[in-house]
Protein backbone atom coordinates (compact mmCIF):
# COMPACT_ATOMS: atom_id res chain seq x y z
CA UNK A 1 0.00 0.00 0.00
CA UNK A 2 1.68 3.17 -0.73
CA UNK A 3 -1.02 5.67 -0.71
CA UNK A 4 -0.51 8.39 1.91
CA UNK A 5 -1.48 8.18 5.49
CA UNK A 6 -4.55 10.11 5.99
CA UNK A 7 -5.73 12.27 8.84
CA UNK A 8 -6.64 10.53 12.14
CA UNK A 9 -9.55 11.89 12.28
CA UNK A 10 -10.93 9.79 9.19
CA UNK A 11 -11.05 6.83 11.41
CA UNK A 12 -13.48 7.59 13.63
CA UNK A 13 -15.59 8.72 11.08
CA UNK A 14 -15.10 5.48 9.33
CA UNK A 15 -16.22 3.74 12.30
CA UNK A 16 -19.23 5.91 12.95
CA UNK A 17 -19.96 5.21 9.39
CA UNK A 18 -20.11 8.60 7.92
CA UNK A 19 -17.97 7.84 4.61
CA UNK A 20 -19.11 6.55 1.60
CA UNK A 21 -18.53 3.15 0.82
CA UNK A 22 -15.39 3.41 -1.37
CA UNK A 23 -13.98 5.77 0.61
CA UNK A 24 -14.14 3.27 3.74
CA UNK A 25 -12.97 0.56 1.79
CA UNK A 26 -9.72 2.34 0.36
CA UNK A 27 -9.44 3.75 3.93
CA UNK A 28 -9.67 -0.07 5.12
CA UNK A 29 -7.33 -1.65 2.38
CA UNK A 30 -5.00 1.40 3.20
CA UNK A 31 -4.81 0.31 6.83
CA UNK A 32 -4.55 -2.95 6.73
CA UNK A 33 -0.86 -2.25 5.30
CA UNK A 34 -0.17 0.49 6.93
CA UNK A 35 0.73 -0.69 10.56
CA UNK A 36 0.92 3.25 11.31
CA UNK A 37 -2.56 3.46 10.51
CA UNK A 38 -3.56 0.07 11.30
CA UNK A 39 -2.75 0.84 15.28
CA UNK A 40 -4.70 4.48 14.80
CA UNK A 41 -8.02 2.76 13.51
CA UNK A 42 -7.34 -0.12 16.40
CA UNK A 43 -6.73 2.54 19.07
CA UNK A 44 -10.06 4.36 17.78
CA UNK A 45 -12.30 1.35 17.14
CA UNK A 46 -11.48 0.31 21.30
CA UNK A 47 -12.29 3.56 22.31
CA UNK A 48 -15.33 3.27 20.50
CA UNK A 49 -16.22 -0.29 21.94
CA UNK A 50 -16.02 0.86 24.80
CA UNK A 51 -17.97 4.18 24.78
CA UNK A 52 -20.43 1.80 23.28
CA UNK A 53 -20.42 -0.47 26.39
CA UNK A 54 -23.66 1.19 28.49
CA UNK A 55 -23.28 1.34 32.01
CA UNK A 56 -27.27 -0.02 32.80
CA UNK A 57 -27.22 -3.66 31.24
CA UNK A 58 -27.39 -3.15 26.80
CA UNK A 59 -31.11 -3.72 26.70
CA UNK A 60 -31.98 -1.38 28.85
CA UNK A 61 -29.83 1.80 27.18
CA UNK A 62 -31.43 0.40 23.79
CA UNK A 63 -35.16 0.30 24.77
CA UNK A 64 -34.69 3.99 26.20
CA UNK A 65 -32.99 5.00 23.28
CA UNK A 66 -35.69 3.43 20.56
CA UNK A 67 -38.61 4.00 22.77
CA UNK A 68 -37.65 8.03 22.37
CA UNK A 69 -37.00 7.46 18.68
CA UNK A 70 -39.99 5.69 18.82
CA UNK A 71 -41.78 8.81 19.32
CA UNK A 72 -40.17 10.80 16.47
CA UNK A 73 -40.14 8.76 13.67
CA UNK A 74 -43.24 6.09 13.09
CA UNK A 75 -42.32 3.10 12.43
CA UNK A 76 -39.73 1.18 13.87
CA UNK A 77 -38.06 -0.91 10.56
CA UNK A 78 -37.95 2.52 8.47
CA UNK A 79 -36.35 4.14 11.10
CA UNK A 80 -33.70 2.52 12.33
CA UNK A 81 -33.09 1.64 8.89
CA UNK A 82 -32.43 5.34 8.08
CA UNK A 83 -30.86 6.14 11.26
CA UNK A 84 -28.34 4.13 10.58
CA UNK A 85 -27.13 5.31 6.97
CA UNK A 86 -28.75 9.27 6.78
CA UNK A 87 -29.44 10.22 10.24
CA UNK A 88 -32.14 12.40 8.92
CA UNK A 89 -33.23 13.55 12.53
CA UNK A 90 -29.50 14.14 13.59
CA UNK A 91 -30.77 18.30 13.39
CA UNK A 92 -32.62 20.90 14.18
CA UNK A 93 -35.95 20.49 15.58
CA UNK A 94 -35.68 16.94 15.44
CA UNK A 95 -32.82 16.81 17.74
CA UNK A 96 -34.89 18.52 20.25
CA UNK A 97 -37.33 16.37 20.20
CA UNK A 98 -34.75 13.68 20.92
CA UNK A 99 -33.42 15.68 24.03
CA UNK A 100 -34.73 13.18 26.55
CA UNK A 101 -32.56 10.22 24.15
CA UNK A 102 -29.84 12.24 24.41
CA UNK A 103 -30.16 12.74 27.91
CA UNK A 104 -29.94 8.26 27.91
CA UNK A 105 -26.99 8.73 25.94
CA UNK A 106 -24.78 11.04 28.08
CA UNK A 107 -24.78 8.67 30.72
CA UNK A 108 -22.29 6.40 28.78
CA UNK A 109 -18.78 6.84 30.13
CA UNK A 110 -15.94 9.35 28.29
CA UNK A 111 -17.64 10.21 25.85
CA UNK A 112 -15.10 11.35 22.78
CA UNK A 113 -16.68 14.89 22.08
CA UNK A 114 -18.13 16.72 24.89
CA UNK A 115 -21.69 15.89 25.33
CA UNK A 116 -23.71 18.74 24.58
CA UNK A 117 -22.32 18.94 20.92
CA UNK A 118 -24.41 18.20 17.94
CA UNK A 119 -22.79 15.01 17.63
CA UNK A 120 -24.03 14.32 20.50
CA UNK A 121 -27.09 13.14 18.48
CA UNK A 122 -25.05 11.35 16.36
CA UNK A 123 -23.64 9.04 19.56
CA UNK A 124 -27.47 8.27 19.67
CA UNK A 125 -27.80 6.41 16.35
CA UNK A 126 -24.54 4.78 17.01
CA UNK A 127 -26.33 2.93 20.09
CA UNK A 128 -28.83 1.52 17.94
CA UNK A 129 -26.98 0.78 15.74
CA UNK A 130 -23.79 -0.87 17.51
CA UNK A 131 -22.80 -3.73 15.60
CA UNK A 132 -21.06 -1.99 12.52
CA UNK A 133 -18.59 -0.24 15.13
CA UNK A 134 -17.45 -3.29 16.71
CA UNK A 135 -17.40 -5.73 14.20
CA UNK A 136 -15.90 -5.45 11.04
CA UNK A 137 -15.50 -8.11 8.39
CA UNK A 138 -12.97 -8.51 5.18
CA UNK A 139 -12.77 -10.74 2.44
CA UNK A 140 -9.84 -12.27 1.04
CA UNK A 141 -8.56 -14.37 -1.55
CA UNK A 142 -4.75 -16.25 -1.35
CA UNK A 143 -3.95 -13.40 -3.83
CA UNK A 144 -4.58 -11.04 -1.75
CA UNK A 145 -3.53 -12.42 1.52
CA UNK A 146 -4.48 -10.01 4.46
CA UNK A 147 -4.91 -7.52 2.44
CA UNK A 148 -8.97 -6.83 1.51
CA UNK A 149 -10.70 -7.27 -1.03
CA UNK A 150 -11.05 -3.95 -2.79
CA UNK A 151 -14.08 -3.26 -5.15
CA UNK A 152 -13.25 -3.60 -8.65
CA UNK A 153 -10.19 -6.41 -8.06
CA UNK A 154 -10.24 -8.85 -10.60
CA UNK A 155 -9.80 -12.17 -8.86
CA UNK A 156 -9.01 -15.76 -10.83
CA UNK A 157 -12.16 -17.79 -11.17
CA UNK A 158 -10.33 -20.89 -9.02
CA UNK A 159 -9.58 -18.28 -6.47
CA UNK A 160 -10.87 -19.37 -2.66
CA UNK A 161 -12.51 -16.82 -1.03
CA UNK A 162 -11.95 -16.05 3.08
CA UNK A 163 -12.88 -14.10 5.47
CA UNK A 164 -11.03 -12.25 7.98
CA UNK A 165 -13.12 -10.46 11.11
CA UNK A 166 -12.52 -8.60 14.41
CA UNK A 167 -15.19 -8.00 16.76
CA UNK A 168 -14.76 -5.79 19.79
CA UNK A 169 -18.50 -5.93 20.30
CA UNK A 170 -19.38 -6.11 24.25
CA UNK A 171 -23.12 -6.30 24.21
CA UNK A 172 -23.76 -10.12 23.61
CA UNK A 173 -23.02 -12.80 20.59
CA UNK A 174 -22.39 -11.59 16.84
CA UNK A 175 -23.42 -13.93 14.01
CA UNK A 176 -22.31 -13.92 10.76
CA UNK A 177 -23.90 -14.79 6.99
CA UNK A 178 -21.54 -14.18 4.07
CA UNK A 179 -22.17 -15.17 0.71
CA UNK A 180 -21.17 -14.26 -2.91
CA UNK A 181 -23.41 -13.66 -5.87
CA UNK A 182 -22.29 -14.34 -9.20
CA UNK A 183 -23.15 -12.69 -12.29
CA UNK A 184 -26.44 -15.04 -12.68
CA UNK A 185 -27.83 -14.22 -9.86
CA UNK A 186 -26.87 -17.26 -7.83
CA UNK A 187 -25.88 -17.33 -3.98
CA UNK A 188 -22.45 -18.98 -3.35
CA UNK A 189 -22.06 -19.66 0.49
CA UNK A 190 -19.10 -19.06 2.13
CA UNK A 191 -20.38 -19.08 5.96
CA UNK A 192 -22.00 -21.23 6.81
CA UNK A 193 -21.08 -23.91 4.64
CA UNK A 194 -24.40 -24.83 2.66
CA UNK A 195 -24.07 -28.27 1.96
CA UNK A 196 -27.59 -29.83 1.72
CA UNK A 197 -29.98 -27.64 -0.48
CA UNK A 198 -32.60 -28.67 2.58
CA UNK A 199 -30.99 -27.52 5.57
CA UNK A 200 -31.23 -23.80 6.53
CA UNK A 201 -27.42 -23.72 8.37
CA UNK A 202 -27.52 -20.75 10.72
CA UNK A 203 -24.87 -18.37 11.13
CA UNK A 204 -21.94 -18.52 12.14
CA UNK A 205 -20.73 -17.01 15.74
CA UNK A 206 -18.16 -14.94 15.03
CA UNK A 207 -15.62 -15.09 18.81
CA UNK A 208 -14.34 -12.04 20.60
CA UNK A 209 -11.39 -10.43 18.34
CA UNK A 210 -9.65 -7.65 19.25
CA UNK A 211 -6.56 -8.50 16.47
CA UNK A 212 -8.01 -9.72 13.28
CA UNK A 213 -9.05 -13.28 12.91
CA UNK A 214 -9.76 -15.56 9.42
CA UNK A 215 -12.03 -17.65 9.60
CA UNK A 216 -10.37 -21.04 8.84
CA UNK A 217 -11.88 -22.63 5.84
CA UNK A 218 -11.19 -21.12 2.09
CA UNK A 219 -13.85 -21.38 0.21
CA UNK A 220 -13.26 -22.00 -3.80
CA UNK A 221 -16.98 -21.49 -5.79
CA UNK A 222 -18.45 -24.26 -7.56
CA UNK A 223 -18.37 -23.34 -11.11
CA UNK A 224 -19.52 -19.38 -10.59
CA UNK A 225 -20.70 -16.97 -13.25
CA UNK A 226 -17.31 -15.22 -14.65
CA UNK A 227 -18.20 -11.44 -14.42
CA UNK A 228 -19.40 -9.52 -11.38
CA UNK A 229 -19.70 -10.87 -8.24
CA UNK A 230 -20.83 -9.88 -4.98
CA UNK A 231 -19.51 -10.52 -1.69
CA UNK A 232 -21.66 -9.87 1.27
CA UNK A 233 -21.55 -10.53 4.93
CA UNK A 234 -24.34 -9.78 7.38
CA UNK A 235 -24.07 -9.82 10.98
CA UNK A 236 -26.62 -10.11 13.28
CA UNK A 237 -27.26 -10.47 17.29
CA UNK A 238 -29.50 -13.36 16.60
CA UNK A 239 -28.39 -16.07 13.92
CA UNK A 240 -30.23 -16.19 11.08
CA UNK A 241 -30.29 -19.21 8.23
CA UNK A 242 -29.26 -19.75 4.84
CA UNK A 243 -33.26 -19.22 3.57
CA UNK A 244 -33.19 -15.88 5.27
CA UNK A 245 -31.04 -15.21 1.75
CA UNK A 246 -31.75 -18.27 -0.21
CA UNK A 247 -35.40 -17.06 -0.15
CA UNK A 248 -35.08 -13.73 -1.38
CA UNK A 249 -35.43 -12.64 -4.70
CA UNK A 250 -31.91 -11.42 -6.41
CA UNK A 251 -32.74 -8.01 -5.73
CA UNK A 252 -33.64 -8.24 -2.23
CA UNK A 253 -30.26 -9.56 -1.65
CA UNK A 254 -28.26 -6.32 -2.63
CA UNK A 255 -26.95 -5.12 0.66
CA UNK A 256 -29.55 -1.92 0.91
CA UNK A 257 -31.63 -4.46 0.68
CA UNK A 258 -30.41 -6.63 3.16
CA UNK A 259 -29.67 -3.65 5.52
CA UNK A 260 -33.46 -2.56 5.12
CA UNK A 261 -34.46 -6.06 6.18
CA UNK A 262 -32.92 -6.11 9.25
CA UNK A 263 -31.84 -2.99 10.00
CA UNK A 264 -30.29 -3.84 13.34
CA UNK A 265 -27.41 -5.59 11.14
CA UNK A 266 -23.94 -4.72 10.13
CA UNK A 267 -24.12 -5.01 5.95
CA UNK A 268 -21.16 -4.95 4.35
CA UNK A 269 -20.25 -5.71 1.21
CA UNK A 270 -17.34 -6.06 -1.83
CA UNK A 271 -17.90 -6.16 -5.31
CA UNK A 272 -15.31 -7.95 -7.44
CA UNK A 273 -15.10 -9.29 -10.91
CA UNK A 274 -14.29 -13.00 -11.28
CA UNK A 275 -12.08 -13.87 -14.55
CA UNK A 276 -12.48 -16.55 -16.94
CA UNK A 277 -11.68 -20.05 -15.82
CA UNK A 278 -8.22 -20.74 -17.62
CA UNK A 279 -8.72 -23.09 -20.32
ZN1 LIG B 1 -0.90 4.93 6.92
Amino acid sequence: MTSPCPEPSVWSRLIDRQLPEEMAQSLRAHASGCSRCQAELRDTESLAARIAAPLEPAASTDEAVARVMLRVRPGPAERRAQARWSRPWAGGAVAAALAAGIAVLVLRPMPVRPPGEETATARGSAAVASLGRGVGITFHTAGTGTTPLTSGAVVPAESGFGVRYRNVDTRGPVYLLAFAQDARGEVHWLYPAHLSEDANEPSVRLEAASEPRVLEEVVVLEEPAPGPLRLVSVVTRAPLGVKDIESLAAEARTPEALQQRWPEASVESVSVVLAEPRP
